[in-house]
């Protein structure tokens, strides 16, 4: 479904030229929840822009689906990131002037069939929500919303940088479970980066990150439920 290989993102700070990423190669398949892990400046945001057409790889392939999207021109970028990807940020990006209803909608239209935007409230537990502002949302449930705008275009991938950053550890075990109920309701791809090493035994795929290099591929055959996990 994804297969990266020979993956490099080099920056030029200075004199110098830093590998954000270097010499990437993993897989991942349809449905998987994966977590990716690593210290600060390790490579993790770098990744997850270069795996949703936010930024472009110097060299190496990126095949999603057989189609390589690191040699994407930037206007082939911004189409695939339209209609293929969600993202979920840190600090939810929520429109404050709409309802949690509207956001979704707003998201919902740029795409030719996607799904129910209720519908996509009610999966992640907010029906009785739909028509609150974000600023009368707590931050568990603004985040909430923001993953059923990522989900109502029906994306290939599902990309979460540090979702659960700004919530307090219970808030944060329940978004993580959300998402995982969500993959595997929808058999979603879904992608979390988190500091939180507690997750890795829930995930099906866990890529650790140091230094820009993947140092472990991890593979749960049997994850532990998220409720067996202490945060
Ligand atoms: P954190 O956990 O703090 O979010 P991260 O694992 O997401 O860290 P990245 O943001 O991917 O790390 O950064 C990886 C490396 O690339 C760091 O050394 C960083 O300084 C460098 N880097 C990232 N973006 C840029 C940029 N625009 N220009 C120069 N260097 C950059
Ligand atoms: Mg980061």
């Amino acid at each position: 479904f994804i297969q990266i290989n020979n993956l490099l993102r080099t920056y030029q700070v200075g004199e110098n030229e830093v590998a954000a990423v270097n010499s990437m190669e993993f897989e991942i398949e349809q449905g998987e929840f994966v977590v990716i892990l690593g210290p600060s400046g390790s490579g993790k945001s770098t990744l997850l822009n270069l795996l949703g057409g936010m930024d472009q790889a110097t060299s190496g392939t990126i095949l999603i689906e057989g189609n390589n999207i690191a040699q994407y021109s930037l206007e082939e970028l911004s189409r695939y990131r339209r209609s293929d990807i969600g993202f979920v940020f840190q600090f939810y990006n929520l429109i404050p002037n709409l309802t949690a209803k509207e956001n979704v909608d707003l998201s919902r239209k740029l795409c030719k069939d996607g799904l129910d935007s209720t519908e996509m409230l009610e999966a992640v537990g907010l029906a009785k929500r739909l028509h609150h502002f974000p600023a009368e949302l707590s931050g568990g449930e603004q985040q909430r919303v923001s993953i059923a705008r990522a989900l109502c275009k029906k994306p290939k991938l599902l990309l979460c940088d540090e979702p659960t950053g700004a919530l307090d550890s219970n808030t944060g075990a329940l978004i993580m479970s959300v998402l995982w109920d969500i993959s595997k309701k929808y058999n979603q791809t879904v992608i979390v980066v988190t500091h939180n090493a507690a997750i890795a035994d829930t995930a099906n795929k866990v890529i650790r990150l140091k230094d820009g290099k993947v140092i472990d591929i991890q593979i749960n055959e049997n994850p532990l439920p998220m409720n067996e996990v202490a945060w």
